[in-house]
C-alpha cells in the first residue's frame, strides 16, 4: 500500500501546537513519557500472553532499550510490547480518544502560558516528543501480525502512514532532535534522566552504548519494595505514570495487607482536581495486577465511585492470572479488597483532617462533593464518610464539620438546619435564613447537586434530624438564643384579616399563606409544604425534565415588618381592597425573584410595580 497522508483530528493539532512552541522548563520528560507508553505496552502484551503464549514466544523478556545516533541527531525509543496496527496507529497518534480529553481541550484559552499549565496536569503522552523533536517516525508490528507500519510527522497538521519493516513485534519511536537539543544524545544525560522519572518502571529501560546494553533502572514493582526504600521523587514519577498525570500527588498511600487477603496497594490522591471527574468516560485509575503482572486498568469494582479519583494500582496475591472480566464482577476477593482499601483511605483522610485541617480543606474544595455520593450510595460507610464531611455554614467563613455544628447547636435547637441552594454565598442571602441569624441558630449551606439527595438518605446525625429552612414549618420558639424582645415583636391587629386577604387573592398560586417566624428583614418569603419536595430539588428535577408540574408553596408574611404591618391596617377597607389584591401578587413574585423562579406572568409584575411606586411618589 502507498504511503497515506492523513490530519490530525483539530485537538491534537492544538495540543501539537502548543506542545511546540511550549514554555516546558523541563522538557526532558519526553523521555518519561515515551518509557511510559512501552512499559504499558509491554504490560499489555504479558496479560494477553497468559492465554495467548505464542504472542511473546519468540521474545520472552520484556524490556525498553534506548539509542542515540549522534550523527544522524537521533534518538531512539524501543520495546517488545504489543505493538500497534495500522488502525491502532492512526487512531492513537491522531486523535484523543477520549471524549472528555477532547472536550478538555476546547476549553484551552489560547493563552500559552495557561495552557502550558493545564495541559501538564493531564500528561502531554506521546506528543511530548514534539517538545525537543522536529520530526518522528514510529515503527510498530502488532503481537501476531506479519506485517509492520510506519507513522511519520512533523507534528505539524497531518501525518503519514506506510508499510514498514521491523524484526519481531513492538514498537520503535525514533526522534529527530530539533536544533540545540543535542544534550538528549549524550548517554550520561539519557542515563540521569531514566533514573530521575522512570526508576520505578517494573521492567529493564536499557542504553544501547556501543552494541552492549546497559540497564539504567532498579527494574522492580515499586509498589513491592519497602516504603523506606521509596524517594518521595519515585512515588511522584509512578503516580504520573500510573495516573496519566503530570500533577503532584496529595496523599500517598501505600501498604501491604496480610490474612484473608493479600496484596499490595500503591494509591494516591491528586493535588488538583481532574478535569474528567464528572466525566462518564474518565479512565478508571486503579489498575489491578496480579503478582506483578497487569490485568486490567478498567477495574471498576476494585474502589468505588465516590473514591473515583484515586490514582494507582493493586497487586494481588489471590486472584488466579487468568482472571477475566466477568470473574472480577462479583469476586470475593476483589470485594474484600475494596472493603480493605477503603477502609485505609477513610483512615488516611481522618488523619489528614485531624492533623491538617488547612491541606484538608483544599482536598475537600477538589473532592468533598464527589465523597458526599458515598453517603448516598453507601449505607455501611455513612458514619465514617459523615466524620469527613465539611461544610459551609451561617457560621463563619471557615469550613465545619457536623461535630463542630453540634457543638455550637443553642439551648432547646433539636434539629441541624440546612439550606440548600446553588451557590453557597447566594445561600448567605436566602430570607428565609433571617429568623436563624436573629437567633444565632447556625445553619449549613449546602451548594453541591448531591446534597439534596444524601441529606434525604441520611436523615439524620447523632440523632439530630437534618431539616432544611425552606420546609414546612419551624418553630424557633423553643430554642434559647439569648435574644432581646423585639418591641414590635406582637403581631399587628388586622394580621389574621390580611392572611385571609391574601390566601384569597392567591388561591390558585399558592398552597398557603400564613405568619412566618422565620422572617426578621425581608417582608414575605416562599417555602415547601411538609410533606412535598425541597425548592431545590424539585427545581432540578424540573431542569431535567423530570418533572413537569410544580407543587404550589406556602408564602409566609413576616409581621415584624413594617410594609406588611402597613398593609394589616388597610384590612377593611374597601377601597384599598384593589391595592391589596396587587400586593399580594406583588409580594408573592418578589418572593419568587429571591428564590430563583421565573415569573409566570412577567408583564403583570411589572405593572403592578410601577402602580406601586407610582402611589408611593404622589
Ligand atoms: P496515554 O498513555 O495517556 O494513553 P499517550 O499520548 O501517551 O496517552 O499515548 C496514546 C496511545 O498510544 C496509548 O494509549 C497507546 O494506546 C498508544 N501507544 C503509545 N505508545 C505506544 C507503544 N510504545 N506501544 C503501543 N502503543 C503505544
Ligand atoms: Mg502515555
Amino acid at each position: 500500500m502507498a504511503e497515506e497522508t492523513l490530519h490530525f483530528q483539530a485537538e491534537v493539532g492544538r495540543l501539537l501546537d502548543i506542545v511546540a512552541h511550549s514554555l516546558y522548563s523541563d522538557k526532558e520528560i519526553f523521555l518519561r513519557e515515551l518509557i511510559s507508553n512501552a512499559s504499558d505496552a509491554c504490560d499489555r502484551l504479558r496479560y494477553l500472553a497468559l492465554t495467548r503464549p505464542e504472542l511473546a514466544a519468540d521474545d520472552p523478556n520484556f524490556k525498553v532499550v534506548i539509542a542515540a545516533d549522534a550523527k544522524a541527531r537521533t534518538l531512539t525509543v524501543s520495546d517488545n510490547g504489543i505493538g500497534m496496527n495500522r488502525e491502532d496507529l492512526v487512531t492513537n497518534l491522531g486523535t484523543i480518544a477520549r471524549s472528555g480529553t477532547a472536550a478538555f481541550m476546547k476549553d484551552l484559552t489560547g493563552d500559552a502560558a495557561k495552557d502550558t499549565k493545564l495541559i501538564g496536569q493531564f500528561g502531554v503522552g506521546f506528543y511530548s516528543a514534539f517538545m525537543v523533536a522536529d520530526k518522528v517516525s514510529v515503527t510498530s508490528r502488532r503481537a501476531g501480525d506479519a506485517q509492520a507500519w510506519r507513522w511519520m510527522s512533523d507534528g505539524k497538521g497531518d501525518f503519514a502512514i506506510a508499510e514498514g519493516e521491523r524484526d519481531g513485534r513492538g514498537t520503535t519511536i525514533e526522534l529527530h532532535l530539533r536544533d540545540g537539543e543535542d544534550e538528549f544524545l549524550q548517554s550520561e544525560r539519557l542515563a540521569e534522566i531514566v533514573r530521575r522519572y522512570s526508576d520505578h518502571i517494573a521492567l529493564p529501560v536499557v542504553l544501547l552504548e556501543n552494541g552492549k546494553e546497559r540497564t539504567l533502572n532498579a527494574a522492580a514493582a515499586l509498589w513491592t519494595r519497602p516504603k523506606s526504600e521509596i524517594t518521595e521523587q519515585q512515588y511522584r514519577e509512578f503516580y504520573r505514570h500510573a495516573g496519566h498525570l503530570g500533577d503532584e500527588p496529595w496523599l500517598t498511600v501505600h501498604f501491604k495487607a496480610e490474612g484473608t487477603v493479600e496484596y499490595h496497594a500503591l494509591l494516591f490522591v491528586p493535588q488538583t482536581r481532574p478535569f474528567d471527574l464528572f466525566h462518564p468516560d474518565r479512565r478508571h485509575n486503579v489498575k489491578l495486577y496480579v503478582r506483578r503482572v497487569f490485568i486490567s486498568d478498567d477495574c471498576p469494582e476494585l474502589v468505588p465511585s465516590w473514591l473515583r479519583f484515586l490514582k494507582g494500582i493493586v497487586d494481588s496475591e489471590d486472584l488466579p492470572l487468568n482472571v477475566s472480566r466477568e470473574m472480577l464482577q462479583k469476586n470475593a476477593v476483589v470485594t474484600k479488597i475494596r472493603k480493605g482499601l477503603v477502609t485505609r483511605v477513610l483512615s488516611e483522610l481522618d488523619k489528614k483532617a485531624e492533623k491538617a485541617p488547612e491541606e484538608y480543606a483544599g482536598f475537600w474544595e477538589r473532592f468533598g462533593a464527589v465523597l458526599k455520593e458515598g453517603l448516598y450510595e453507601d449505607r455501611e460507610r455513612q458514619e465514617s464518610l459523615l466524620k469527613l464531611a465539611w461544610f459551609r455554614t451561617t457560621h463563619g467563613e471557615n469550613w465545619s464539620s457536623l461535630a463542630d455544628y453540634v457543638a455550637r447547636m443553642k439551648p432547646g435547637q433539636e434539629a441541624i438546619y440546612f439550606i440548600s441552594g446553588d451557590d453557597a454565598k447566594g445561600l448567605r442571602k436566602s430570607p428565609q435564613l433571617e429568623g436563624f441569624a436573629a437567633k444565632g441558630v447556625e445553619v449549613l449551606l449546602l451548594s453541591d447537586p448531591i446534597d439534596d439527595f444524601w441529606v434525604a438518605a441520611v436523615g439524620e446525625y447523632e440523632g439530630k434530624r437534618l431539616r432544611s429552612v425552606t420546609q414546612g414549618g419551624v418553630d424557633l420558639s423553643k430554642i434559647d438564643g439569648g435574644e432581646k424582645k423585639d418591641e414590635q415583636a406582637d403581631p399587628p391587629a388586622g394580621l389574621a384579616g390580611l392572611v385571609a386577604v391574601f390566601k384569597l387573592a392567591l388561591k390558585d398560586e399558592v398552597k398557603d399563606v400564613r405568619a412566618s417566624e422565620r422572617l426578621t428583614e425581608s417582608a414575605v418569603c416562599l417555602v415547601a409544604d411538609q410533606g412535598d419536595l425541597d425548592m431545590r430539588i424539585e427545581r432540578m428535577l424540573r431542569q431535567h425534565r423530570q418533572l413537569d408540574t410544580a407543587a404550589k408553596r406556602i408564602l409566609e408574611l413576616n409581621p415584624r415588618h413594617a410594609l406588611v404591618r402597613k398593609l394589616a391596617g388597610l384590612v377593611g377597607k374597601t377601597e384599598e381592597a384593589p391595592t391589596l389584591d396587587a400586593m399580594a401578587h406583588l409580594l408573592l413574585d418578589q418572593a419568587r425573584i429571591v428564590e430563583g423562579e421565573t415569573l409566570p406572568d412577567p408583564a403583570a409584575f411589572a405593572r403592578r410595580l410601577s402602580g406601586a411606586l407610582e402611589r408611593g411618589l404622589a
